[in-house]
């Protein structure tokens, strides 16, 4: 098989093969609906159980509190939708959302807005964090849910969750945060960090694509945003996938038990690639690394457009990103980008490196190697 670098794991990762292995009988042998009130149903339902238990004990939050979904999107899109319209309810039509949500996060919001609900855009500064004092002034007494992720999808850069979450909680207001990116790298406490809702994605910890779960705190109003049968406590129907659910445990577990060895191993291979290709002039990173994920780099290339240097890094055989996987084919000036206040033209040359548990320092080389030549020739035709 050709031998490719992928420096893209804030897109996706490889499924885990022992991850697959527990997995695969879900397929076949025990292929129940965890629904059904016979003994086949009811080995789904103890692997459906055993999972929300173990993700339950994982993120300190109760079982009943654990909800399975298709993944990221479909969490964000549940959080921002329940919480939104469970406070209109209490007269509340106001939102507070981060500049620098995902697109699962973002659109919902856009959507909301049309639907009649006033939106505040939460800025945030040019290492791309939110500051304190703006989330105290997007929020006023029509305010029910605010919105700001753990952790950014493009630049890695982590937000301040705990303390946003008190201020959320001292103006009585829900607050949902998407740890899909920050879920591989950090270990979450709902408890502590004091959230109402969060949401993950198995495929960015090593598990199957297609599977999440939004953490609803107990008590948290919120409304439906799949209509069915009575599947997840009657709150999100259809059958539940099992052998993603089942994945997404055995992922999540795997990962957390080795989460700081590879973060450790991750941090060093960023560290190394940036020493790397420190004679190459005109580079500058983007985001607060000192607050960021030991995962993303993203490099801002002086006078060079990034769908080239993406298309010329391919040829290459090394797989790098402009952005979020979601916005990438289409390259458009990245929306997190240009709220830490970069121009168009700077949001078009820059690059998101990802690097993974599996990448070597092999890699590394070769593929800044292939970095330096790659930008020294676009800029020659400037
Ligand atoms: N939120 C963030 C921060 C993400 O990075 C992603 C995926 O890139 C999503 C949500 C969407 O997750 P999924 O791909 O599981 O729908």
């Amino acid at each position: 098989m050709e031998q490719r670098i992928y420096f893209d794991h804030a897109a996706t990762t490889p499924l885990d093969t022992e991850v697959l292995q527990k997995m695969l009988p879900y397929f076949t042998a025990t292929f129940g609906n965890p629904d059904s009130p016979h003994a086949i149903g009811r080995k789904a339902t103890n692997a459906v159980d055993a999972a929300r238990d173990l993700i339950a004990e994982r993120i300190h939050a109760k079982p009943n509190e654990i909800y399975f979904t298709s993944g990221g999107t479909e969490s964000g899109n549940w959080a921002l939708r329940g919480g939104a319209y469970a406070a209109k309810a209490r007269g509340k039509t106001h939102i507070a959302v981060s500049t620098i949500e995902h697109h699962a996060v973002k659109e919902t919001a856009l959507t909301l807005e049309k639907e009649g609900f006033q939106v505040t855009w939460i800025p945030v500064n040019e290492g791309g964090r939110v500051a304190l004092s703006d989330v105290t002034a997007a929020i006023n007494e029509k305010t029910g849910l605010v919105a700001v992720m753990t952790a950014n999808n493009e630049t890695g850069v982590i937000q301040p969750v705990k303390e946003i979450a008190q201020i959320a909680k001292e103006k009585n207001c829900l607050f949902f945060t998407d740890a899909v990116q920050a879920a591989p790298y950090m270990p979450i406490n709902v408890k502590e960090w004091g959230v109402d809702m969060l949401s993950i994605s198995a495929h960015k910890f090593y598990g199957p694509k297609g599977c999440g779960v939004l953490y609803i705190r107990g008590g948290v109003k919120t409304e439906r945003l799949i209509v069915g049968g009575e599947q997840e406590r009657g709150l999100r129907g259809g059958t539940v996938n099992v052998p993603s659910v089942v994945g997404l445990a055995a992922a999540y577990q795997k990962n957390a038990d080795t989460m700081s060895a590879s973060n450790a191993k991750i941090r060093a291979l960023r560290d190394r690639f940036l020493k790397e290709i420190e004679s190459l002039d005109g580079v500058k990173i983007n985001g607060d690394l000192g607050n960021s994920l030991p995962s993303v780099l993203n490099l801002q290339f002086e006078g060079i457009h990034n769908a080239d240097f993406l298309y010329k890094m391919d040829l290459g055989g090394v797989c790098v990103a402009a952005g979020s996987a979601c916005a990438s084919a289409s390259i458009k000036p990245s929306h997190v980008l240009t709220a830490m206040g970069l121009t168009d033209e700077q949001a078009r040359s820059s690059v998101r490196f990802s690097f993974g548990k599996s990448n070597t320092e092999e890699e590394i080389v070769k593929a800044a190697d292939l970095t330096i030549k790659t930008v020294k020739e676009l800029r020659k035709f400037q």
